[in-house]
């Protein structure tokens, strides 16, 4: 099934991640190795954190009633150190408590070290007067034992690794990895390190595409087969895609997605499967194919991008990214757009929806790189982000207009 029709983005996309079923294979390991990764299961915790009320402060434990006006007098009768436990505290006494000791049975409040004076090694002069509770940190006020803390779906950060660990999982349940094969396509293309820049041939352009869209994949959790450069050619493209689907979820090519007479994609997906071809109405990136190839007993998701470097990387970051994260189940595979202000003009409205390269400036508006070709690669580098502009939009200086940052956006 073949269409030719100028596609929005908001109608691509759904499309799009409506094919993208999570894989449903799951892996264990070790929580010191799950970062970036998705979750499959909920976590439950079964322990209060803290496991028991603590000191937040280095001090002495005190009973608040034995404290109700400043310069009360107390026995200072046991030391209890991060990692020990107290005994019952009676009235008229204090402990020599540390950050994170439990507090000891019958204490109630804890009075920093700074507000005491130690009169001498028994003794303890509280200078100000000291409220229930003051400086406790009360069991279960992070996590309550039976709480869900994070769920399934969730993509996991450093911040979320800690709080695994600090309820004790030592391992992870989460979605294996899609398995991504990469190709490049383009007789033109010729790899840094094969050719040295003196003696690039006329007509010949370094392969840049594969090295982002390999380490873009690698970021979002993809384990990346890299097929290399295949030919423009019909035979060769076909059995390199044969080939892929055997033992991929995914093949994503760059390139050869127009339907000039070089662009051998479209011909040869259709021969092993099917293909949409879309014209999708954003600016870089117009030519975009998904599809599938069959392979014995199932089949392999196709996605092609177009060739032009700043093309590919957007349409990765707006097409790819969410598919990648929806085949191992994430929850969250939209970006997040910030209002921002525009310090620039933008006179030339376009029918497609554009994405430009733009830098964050010191006074907290943004900048636009002054060549918005898609073939410049040097815009995604100045650039920190893009502005979301709408088709049919221009942008005049002060304007509020939505930023989508690269860092989160790669991340
Ligand atoms: P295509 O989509 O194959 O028509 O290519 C469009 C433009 O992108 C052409 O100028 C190609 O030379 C260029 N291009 C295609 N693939 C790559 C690549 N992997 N790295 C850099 N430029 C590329
Ligand atoms: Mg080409």
């Amino acid at each position: 099934m073949t269409r030719l029709a100028l596609l929005s983005l908001d109608d691509a996309l759904p499309q799009l991640l409506g094919q993208a079923h999570a894989l449903t294979a799951m892996q264990t390991v070790s929580t010191f190795d799950a970062d970036g990764r998705v979750l499959a299961q909920n976590v439950v915790s079964a322990l209060q954190v803290p496991p028991q009320d603590n000191s937040a402060m280095d001090g002495y434990a005190v009973r608040a009633s034995d404290c109700v006006t400043a310069g009360a007098v107390l026995r200072v009768t046991q030391r209890i150190p991060a990692g020990s436990h107290g005994t019952l505290l009676s009235a008229g006494e204090s402990a020599r408590i540390f950050t994170g000791a439990p507090i000891p049975q019958g204490a109630d409040a804890v009075v920093m070290q700074e507000d005491c004076e130690a009169l001498d090694a028994e003794q303890v002069k509280v200078l100000k007067a000291v409220p229930v509770g003051q400086w406790v940190r009360r069991s279960g006020e992070d996590v309550t034992r039976g709480a869900t803390v994070l769920t399934q779906g969730t993509r996991l950060t450093p911040a979320e690794l800690g709080l695994a660990a600090s309820i004790g999982l030592a391992q992870l349940h989460v979605s294996a990895r899609p398995r991504v094969a990469l190709f490049s396509t383009g007789d033109e293309l010729v790899m840094p390190g094969d050719v040295a820049p003196a003696a690039m041939p006329a007509g010949a352009i370094y392969n840049s595409n594969r090295f982002f869209l390999r380490a873009m994949l690698k970021r979002l959790g993809c384990e990346v087969t890299d097929l290399g450069i295949v030919p423009d050619q019909r035979e060769a493209t076909i059995a390199a895609l044969r080939h892929a689907a055997q033992h991929h979820d995914l093949i994503l090519t760059s390139g050869g997605v127009s339907v000039g007479e070089e662009d051998h994609i479209k011909p040869a997906v259709e021969s092993l499967g099917e293909l949409n071809l879309w014209q999708l109405a954003i600016k870089p990136g117009k030519p975009f194919a998904y599809g599938q190839v069959n392979r014995d007993g199932g089949m392999c998701h196709f996605m092609g991008l177009p060739g032009n470097p700043v093309s590919s990387f957007v349409t990765f970051l707006l097409l790819v990214r969410p598919f990648v994260l929806a085949l191992q189940g994430a929850t969250k595979t939209d970006m997040a757009r910030t209002e921002m202000t525009a310090h620039f003009d933008w006179p030339r409205a376009d029918k497609r929806r554009e994405f430009l390269r733009v830098q964050r400036n010191a006074q907290g508006g943004l900048d636009l790189f002054p060549n918005q070709s898609s073939g410049v690669l040097t815009s995604a580098v100045w650039g920190d982000g893009v502005v979301d502009n709408p088709a049919g939009q221009t942008i005049a200086k002060g304007d509020t207009v939505h930023f989508i940052s690269f860092a989160e956006w790669l991340s």
